[in-house]
């Protein structure tokens, strides 16, 4: 069937190729009607073409649809070959000056914070590198697609709208010519014809509902062929659609996940093709498996060929696109076209028919031809106006479509709102042409319908729906914004009449918003249910710019602003009627005033914290101070209707419920309210709500007598009862009160007090105080960075900010800060100028109550480090402007000083609970307020002037009778030696002195002199008593810091734990401070000048030391030795890749992989790591089986996952938590146990060799026999007997006593296995033969690794090893070199023998690797450790060291060879020196001998000098590491010459090793046996190829890993990754795009797409990568989200702060700042450090320990 159908299209292709396009367009041009010839023949060909099978064949149907059905439509509308036609309008054209390029999705874009008109103008990458903003402060993005670049477009930039390519195109442009001119007029009409006729084609395909017939097209053969296309929402998850798919269509989850990803590219695709009956069946189970919960996904049934028209339709879109890329001609017949009205009249264009049935379109249609409207209506300056109208027109609609649409805006037509209304002359055109302020305004209204009986919008109990509606209809807010965002520098009539009718229907829906979500105080029990508030203040904080720009736009022109003032007076008056009904007013009168007022109490009637239209009054108030209108126009303004009671009264109560909150009154209202007066306050609204709030009360005062405002605001507080009773206060000592009630009353009047300062003080808005935008930033960065230094990103935070997003901070930073730069962690920091503390304002409005106190005692700090006294007075203000002058009379009225005298009194008699402290330093705030007041009012007296307040004079009087109270002044005085108040001394001194300075300067512009005051003479005595008191509290103060550090050292251990990372540091600090803490006796080594020696029977002999460690569990002490309990190490081994020289390199079968030899590449190793933490072996275990127990349990109970692996074996050291999986004894040197003869007269190695020879022959012997004996088979036994010459005192008989205790001996077997089950990834099995080869191997590597760190660092190969690295080494080499006491002694025989062969032959083992693939530093190791299995049997007095020596020569040599063989630079570049030294001719010599041995095959190197160079520089790592490797092993200290770097380290290396300076005099003292070994390994096939160029080997030295080289400019790297498209879904984009740090491959992470199987799981790109990149581990770059990902395992990754940082020294973690980020170098190599040291698991340990979320992540999938 299948077969059938391939043969079929095979065949219609070739009919199809047949057609000649040329013949085609001439049959077009005679035609008399052309729309019938064209239908005719797209009826007949597209669906021969288009939809053929069950799935899609684009590039098949994309060259037959350019034959058969594009090609004739461009030669007739050329009129020639296109091939000539279409270049040749390209050249006619004139280039367009804009950019216009779309974005694509991750695609990077620039704006400029200088230059650009609002923050949606933007760059594409290429126009930005090439403009001016380059040099500016640009922000950078990544696109989520859609929308173009800006680039040439005059009225999106202030500044530099071209860049150097577009530039060009403007110089010749004639302004405004028509385009059309350019055509010839045949050719025009031609185009009209065309694109009429297919573009409407395209539209009504697109836009046709039957699924049977089609338009206008006859159908010429109807099949039975339909499809069944599931359609996209963003209702169904993709696992969902996945599930439902592989249900109702029968395909495999790959297919489903196939279908799944295109129905959610491209909004749908057919999931079945066959007849009807089929499809429909398949469309019924899609709809009953989807339609439970949600509505059912969308399936259609459809017949084949309206599938095909429709594919044809959109291909139409997409050519005419590019058609009119090549000329604007074109492009302006297309729109003309386009908007041409239809026979139907209004909306009947092919545009607004588009338009008009967006949502009913598919994902993928909706972007073709948005596509096509940006690169043609929005690119033709004058059709994007036409365009634009129509939008307009239709904005109602198109919106209400989309509020029913269940796509994503992005994807909706609505979406373009942002490409047309932030075009400064579009916006303004609509709003006088079309109304659009208005039509925006209403349409919002109108889709928020559900209103409380007031008419009030109502969120509570909101359906799903609703919601879902409400998330919407708030991007209306957003083309509000737009509109408004670039302000009118002309008003014409029209536009104020527009802009008004506008605002008229912006304070509709502010008045829908003013009293919304109100609140009653719930008393008795708790709330039931918490009340909806958020959708509330959503709506709040959505509008707070709008808001805020309305006011900006009415500050622009008086008229304006009048009306808007009256507009909003009289809504606000609405608002209030019925305010005062039904009530009568009560009266209130104190000190000889009384006012009227309403009875109302905040606490038991509804308030609410909307109130947008009196903050909008009160904004627009500001404006008229500000502006000056107020002055110049007092006739128009209605400042006498207004009525400051009616003005005051809800502010007042919505300040009044903040103050009740905090007092704890509104305990029982839950979180919600909480929440509403957090954000109430928060610099996402304040702006518009707290602060205007204040300007109302501001307002208020300013209008009306001090006294009554003093006593409403009593009232509202619920506190007129007590300051108008005389002797209140002292009813607490007597009777027996509530004390809560009392302390909520205390509250109450702090929180009313607090209001006060905040109504006198903040006077920094332009228009409230005489002060500039400037000043009011100025001193909102003061007072953050007073509480502490700040990051940039964090003060921005902290600022609010305009619809520009910028804050205005940059322009004032530098004058009221210092600029920190960051260190290797943490970020840059903003430290405050010593010079600004004098203004700060310890009650600044908005600090929260936490931030307040932080101030407080930070500020206080910095005034003791300056010796100055710690008052804390109120700062010198700026005036007020004239319309708020009268405010500050609130502070001399005589409510106010009742009110202080009050409090004051209530302090001195300190009786009981009727006052607090708080309270009283809030009086003395205020106190100190109306002093500076004073005291300015009077320096800048002017002759005309009266000064009008009279502060001190007031305070100076006592108080009225019958009360007779002392005057404030008195009272003071008083309390300034009242030992209760220690605390406010400094600050009432303040006060009494600059009352002294006042009189003074009174008394100086007056003219009587005056003496002295008694208040200074009080001061100097109390001054001294003062001093006295001070000591003594030092004192105290001393001995209680002392008990506090004893009880620290005792929380210590606790302290640890809750400071993982601090202790992590100090640890590290420790190391290299304390080495040798550990064993501790062996810190000062004895030998001192002698020649140090580390190896053979010259070794120097290092006196044995007693080593004592302590166990960190049980905290006893104890002896390393053989016989006593095993101590041991936590230990965690991984496998790595760190070293790897071939990353592609995997290990087919881990179980029957032989690593006897490492292969040179290092392709894949075990390390071990530890803490350097020590225990018992004992008390580990019973450490882990606790640990064990405890997460079996929590994961039967919490479905939890911990950090680590507990079935794995994983745990964390309990003392610092680092990640273990293992434990390694500590032991002690294990060379001395067995070395037991040590006699002169050793065999030279020829000697050695031969008997050791002979050894391995006798052993092969009698394993044979062993079999044969076994296997019964007798015969001939004795005969190999015979054959069987037993070398002089080889016992192969003897078994060696192992010397270990039972303990360490375990423990032996237990870090053996781990590191083979782990090494290898398979089933620990202690009796496996690999396990001692795994052992020596991780030794082998540990040292290389170590080694390496060392070199590229540039540090000494001894001496700069932290401790826990050195006690790491040595217990692992000991423990690799005394595992083969637990091993099978056969096995290891076995292996010594196999790798000996490696290097001297044997007929046993032919099958060993060549030495070009063999590392021999992993020989070397497994060669010594493996030795004494054999050594132990022969008793002739060869010493052990003597065999160390003669393996470590032998390997040594082959090393030689090896580097000589491979060493591929003849001409390294360096100079030569002529020198021929020694050595020089000494390696030419060897090399001629090479050359010879290998049939002068080998390269002809002539240089001695560049040989030996080589030569060193290639041995140099193994002889480090050789170095290492023996120093662990036999203790023997390093000569202190290679303790530093030097000079001569090759030198002293050589001798440390026991081998001459000239390595090649090796070869000369054993030439006998080693031309024959030479030979040998020449002539191996392997070494042949090699030099015949037929296989690579590796060459030396090897160079070290690093991790990739990345770009300073991080753009750079996004750049790369919006290219990137995902490797399995054809040209995708990938959405995660992610580079591996490592190898630099780019992944496509995060995705359904690149999922693969691991292991029987699926598992994200990254985590598969890890496999063949890394072993398991993985670092990684998430490009878009900046940020860097460690992985390890399946289950464990954390992110890590990007090496990238912006100019303020921070990093920028998910773009969202965008600021310009560029590489730390420093950073990224502490990246590659973790890395290199193999941390990057026990970094991904302590992320997780520290914050549990990461654990749950899902990191396989990424
Ligand atoms: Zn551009
Ligand atoms: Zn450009
Ligand atoms: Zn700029
Ligand atoms: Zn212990
Ligand atoms: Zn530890
Ligand atoms: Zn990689
Ligand atoms: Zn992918």
């Amino acid at each position: 069937m299948a077969a059938d159908l391939e043969a079929e299209v095979q065949a219609i292709d070739k009919s199809l190729l047949e057609c000649s396009a040329e013949e085609i367009a001439v049959k077009w041009l005679q035609a008399n009607d052309l729309q019938k010839e064209v239908y005719q023949h797209l009826a007949y060909y597209v669906p021969k073409i288009y939809c053929r099978g069950p799935n899609p064949a684009p590039q098949r149907e994309d060259m037959l649809a350019q034959h058969v059905l594009l090609g004739p439509m461009e030669w007739y509308l050329c009129g020639e070959d296109p091939a000539f036609g279409f270049p040749k309008l390209e050249q006619a054209n004139k280039p367009s000056h804009l950019c216009g390029r779309v974005f694509k999705v991750g695609e990077p874009t620039y704006s400029c914070r200088d230059c650009a008109v609002d923050p949606t103008c933007v760059l594409c990458m290429e126009c930005f590198l090439g403009s001016i903003h380059r040099e500016h402060r640009y922000r950078m993005t990544t696109s989520g697609g859609g929308g173009f670049c800006d680039c040439g477009d005059t009225e999106a930039w202030k500044e530099g709208p071209y860049c150097q390519k577009h530039e060009l195109n403007t110089s010749e442009t004639a302004e405004e010519e028509d385009p059309l001119v350019q055509l010839p007029e045949d050719m025009v009409a031609r185009a009209y014809n065309i694109f009429a006729i297919t573009f409407k084609y395209a539209v009504d395909i697109l836009t046709w509902e039957k699924e049977n017939e089609l338009p206008g097209l006859e159908m010429i053969e109807k099949s039975d062929t339909y499809y069944c296309m599931l359609f996209n929402d963003e209702v169904h998850t993709y696992e969902q659609v996945i599930y439902t798919l592989q249900k109702a269509v029968n395909c495999t989850q790959k297919e489903a996940i196939g279908f799944a990803t295109t129905v959610d590219r491209d909004g749908r695709r057919s999931v079945r093709y066959g007849d009807f009956q089929y499809c429909d069946q398949a469309k019924s189970v899609i709809v009953r498996n989807t339609s439970r919960q949600t509505k059912p996904l969308k399936v259609q049934v459809m017949h084949s060929s309206i599938v095909a028209h429709q594919s044809f339709g959109l291909k139409l879109l997409t050519w005419l696109g590019s058609v009119i890329g090549y000329s604007d001609g074109l492009r302006r017949i297309l729109c003309q076209v386009g908007l041409q009205e239809g026979p139907e009249g209004e909306n009947s264009s092919l545009v607004d028919k588009l338009m008009l049935y967006d949502s009913k379109l598919w994902k993928g249609a909706r972007n073709v031809y948005h596509q096509l409207f940006m690169s043609s209506l929005l690119m033709d300056l004058k059709y994007k106006k036409l365009f634009a109208i129509r939008f307009a027109r239709n904005y109602e609609r198109l919106q209400s479509d989309f509020m029913k649409d269940d796509h994503d805006r992005e994807f909706s037509i609505a979406d373009l709102s942002i490409q047309i209304f932030t075009v400064p002359s579009l916006a303004r055109m609509l709003i006088t042409e079309e109304n659009l302020m208005t039509t925006i305004i209403k349409t919002f209204m109108d889709h928020l319908r559900h209103r409380d009986i007031q008419g009030r919008f109502q969120f509570e109990r909101y359906t799903a729906l609703q919601a879902f509606k409400f998330r919407r209809v708030q991007s209306l807010i957003l083309d509000l914004k737009y509109v408004l965002i670039s302000k009118p520098t002309e008003w014409s009539d029209d536009l104020r009449h527009k802009f008004l009718e506008g605002f008229d229907a912006f304070l509709e829906l502010l008045k829908c918003m003013q009293g919304m979500d109100p609140i009653t105080r719930q008393v008795g029990q708790h709330i039931e249910m918490e009340p909806e508030w958020e959708a509330a203040f959503t709506l709040q904080m959505k509008l707070t710019l709008v808001i805020s720009m309305m006011q900006d736009w009415c500050a622009l022109d008086e008229k304006v602003l009048i009306e808007a003032y009256k507009k909003c007076l009289t809504v606000l008056m609405q608002c209030h009627s019925g305010f005062t009904d039904g009530e009568q007013p009560i009266v209130l009168s104190m000190c000889g005033h009384s006012v009227e007022t309403i009875r109302y109490c905040v606490s038991q009637e509804k308030v609410s914290i909307h109130l947008p239209v009196s903050r909008l009054l009160a904004g627009l108030h500001v404006l008229l101070s500000k502006t000056e209108v107020a002055y110049k126009f007092p006739e128009l303004l209605p400042l006498s209707e207004l009525s400051p009671p009616m003005l005051i009264e809800h502010p007042l109560r919505c300040l009044v419920l903040c103050a009740q909150v905090h007092a704890g009154m509104w305990r029982r209202n839950g979180f919600s309210l909480v929440n509403q007066i957090y954000y109430y306050h928060n610099v996402k609204c304040r702006r518009e709500m707290f602060d205007k709030d204040i300007i109302m009360l501001q307002t208020g005062v300013s209008m009306m007598d001090p006294n009554h405002f003093l006593m409403i605001m009593l009232s509202r507080f619920e506190l007129y009862q007590i300051f108008s009773t005389p002797d209140y206060g002292k009813r607490f000592s007597t009777e027996n009160t509530n004390k809560d009630v009392v302390q909520q009353n205390n509250t109450l009047i702090e929180e009313m007090l607090y209001l006060i300062i905040m109504i006198v003080g903040e006077r920094f808005s332009p228009g409230i105080g005489q002060v500039n935008a400037t000043d009011e930033i100025k001193r909102e960065i003061i007072h953050q960075l007073s509480i502490r230094p700040m990051a940039h990103s964090e003060l921005v935070k902290a600022l609010p900010e305009d619809e520009n997003r910028e804050t205005g901070m940059e322009s004032v930073i530098e004058e009221v800060a210092c600029f920190k730069k960051p260190g290797l962690t943490g970020r840059g920091l903003y430290e405050l100028k010593p010079e600004c503390a004098r203004n700060f304002n310890l009650y600044f409005y908005h600090f929260s109550r936490a931030e307040q106190s932080k101030a407080e005692e930070a500020q206080r700090k910095l005034k003791r480090q300056n010796r100055e006294d710690t008052a804390l007075p109120p700062p010198a203000l700026p005036p007020f402007c004239p319309l708020f002058a009268s405010l500050i009379n609130i502070l001399q009225s005589d409510v106010m000083l009742c009110i202080m005298g009050t409090i004051l009194q209530w302090a001195v008699e300190h009786n009981g609970y009727a006052w607090s402290e708080s309270m009283l330093q809030r009086v003395l705030h205020l106190l100190g307020m109306a002093l500076q007041e004073e005291k300015q009012h009077l320096e800048n007296l002017s002759e005309e002037n009266v000064v009008t307040f009279t502060f001190t004079q007031k305070i100076s009087k006592p108080g009225d009778a019958p009360s007779n109270s002392p005057s404030i002044l008195a009272m003071l005085e008083t309390l300034q030696n009242a030992p209760h108040l220690e605390v406010h001394k400094d600050m009432i001194r303040w006060i009494l002195k600059t009352f002294n300075t006042i009189k003074k300067l009174r008394e100086s512009s007056s003219t009587s002199p005056v003496a002295e005051t008694e208040g200074t003479i009080m001061e100097e005595s109390s001054r001294d008593k003062d001093k006295a008191e001070r000591k003594r509290k030092a004192e105290i103060a001393r001995l209680r810091r002392e008990k506090i550090m004893a009880q620290m050292s005792e929380m210590q251990r606790h302290f640890i734990n809750e400071n993982k990372e601090l202790f992590q540091q100090t640890l590290e600090e420790l190391d290299t401070s304390t080495s040798g803490v550990l064993f501790f006796e062996c810190s000062s080594p004895v030998i001192s000048d002698a020649k140090l020696t580390a190896l053979g029977p010259e070794q120097t002999r290092v006196a044995e030391h007693r080593q004592v460690v302590m166990c960190i569990l049980c905290q006893e002490e104890q002896e390393v030795k053989v016989d006593s309990r095993a101590m041991v190490l936590a230990a965690f081994i991984q496998r790595s890749t760190v070293l790897s020289k071939n990353r592609n390199k995997i290990i087919p079968d881990p179980e029957k992989y032989d690593p006897l030899f490492m292969h040179p590449d290092l392709s894949c190793g075990t390390h071990t790591g530890s803490c350097g933490h020590i225990m018992h072996a004992h008390c580990w275990q019973r450490y882990f089986d606790a640990v064990q127990a405890k997460e079996q349990r929590r994961q039967q109970r919490l479905r939890v996952h911990t950090s680590y692996d507990v079935e794995n074996g994983e745990f964390l050291c309990p003392l610092c938590e680092c990640l273990s999986n293992t434990v390694i004894p500590l032991l002690p040197p294990p060379r001395v146990l067995f070395n037991r003869l040590d006699i002169a007269g050793q065999p030279n190695l020829a000697q050695w060799i031969k008997t050791t020879s002979q050894q391995i022959k006798a052993l092969y012997l009698l394993r044979d026999e062993d079999c044969a004996s076994k296997s019964e088979e007798i015969s001939g036994n004795s005969e190999k007997m015979d054959q069987l010459q037993l070398p002089e005192g080889f016992r192969p008989d003897f078994k060696p006593k192992n010397p270990y205790s039972e303990s360490i001996k375990e423990m032996l077997t237990t870090f053996g296995t781990a590191t083979y089950k782990v090494g290898l990834k398979v089933h620990p099995n202690e009796e496996d033969p690999r396990v001692p080869i795994m052992c020596w191997g991780s030794c082998a590597y540990t040292i290389q690794t170590i080694e390496r760190i060392l070199a590229d660092e540039d540090k000494p190969l001894f001496g700069h090893l932290p401790c826990r690295q050195d006690d790491c080494l040595t217990s692992l080499t000991r423990f690799a070199a005394a595992h083969w006491t637990v091993s099978s002694l056969s096995a290891v025989q076995g292996h010594f023998c196999t790798l000996l062969a490696s290097l001297v032959p044997n007929e046993k083992n032919g099958d060993v690797p060549c030495i070009l693939d063999i590392d021999m530093f992993h020989l070397l190791v497994s060669l010594v450790l493996s030795f004494p299995a054999i050594h132990c049997q022969d008793f002739s007095g060869v010493s052990l060291g003597t065999g160390d020596l003669h393996l470590f020569h032998l390997v040594t040599m082959a090393h030689i060879i090896q580097i000589l063989l491979t060493s591929s630079t003849e001409d390294n570049g360096m100079d030569q020196e002529d020198t021929n030294s020694e050595e020089e001719v000494a390696v030419l010599t060897l090399y001629k001998f090479l050359c010879q041995c290998t049939g002068s095959a080998l390269k002809e190197i002539s240089s001695g000098w560049h040989l030996w160079r080589n030569l060193k520089a290639g041995i140099m790592p193994f002889l480090r590491c050789s170095a290492l490797f023996f120093h662990y092993l036999n203790g023997v200290p390093a000569p202190s010459e290679i303790q530093v770097n030097g000079t001569n380290q090759f030198e002293h290396l050589c001798s440390y090793l026991s081998l001459p300076n000239n390595l090649t005099c090796l070869f000369q003292e054993n030439s006998e046996i080693l031309n024959t070994l030479i030979e040998s390994w020449c002539s191996n096939n392997e070494v042949k190829r090699y030099l015949e160029g037929k296989r690579d080997a590796i060459s030396y030295a090897r160079e070290s890993n690093k991790l990739i080289d990345l770009p300073d400019d991080y753009s750079c790297l996004i750049n790369q990754a919006s290219n990137f498209s995902c490797p399995k879904s054809g040209g995708d984009k990938s959405r995660a795009p992610t580079l591996c740090l490592v190898c630099g491959t780019m992944l496509c992470s995060q995705s359904y797409c690149c999922q693969t199987e691991l292991e029987g799981e699926d598992v994200g790109a990254c985590t598969a990568h890890t496999y063949t990149c890394g072993s398991g581990v993985g670092i990684f770059l998430r490009v878009r989200e900046c940020q860097v990902l460690f992985l390890a395992g399946k289950t464990k990754g954390c992110f890590y702060p990007p090496p990238y940082l912006d100019d303020y020294g921070e990093t920028d973690q998910g773009l969202r700042r965008g600021n310009p980020l560029h590489l730390c170098k420093e950073r990224f190599k502490k990246i590659q450090k973790l890395w290199q040291q193999h941390s990057i698991t026990e970094e991904i340990g302590h992320a997780q320990e520290a914050n549990q979320t990461l654990v749950g992540i899902d990191w396989q999938h990424l």
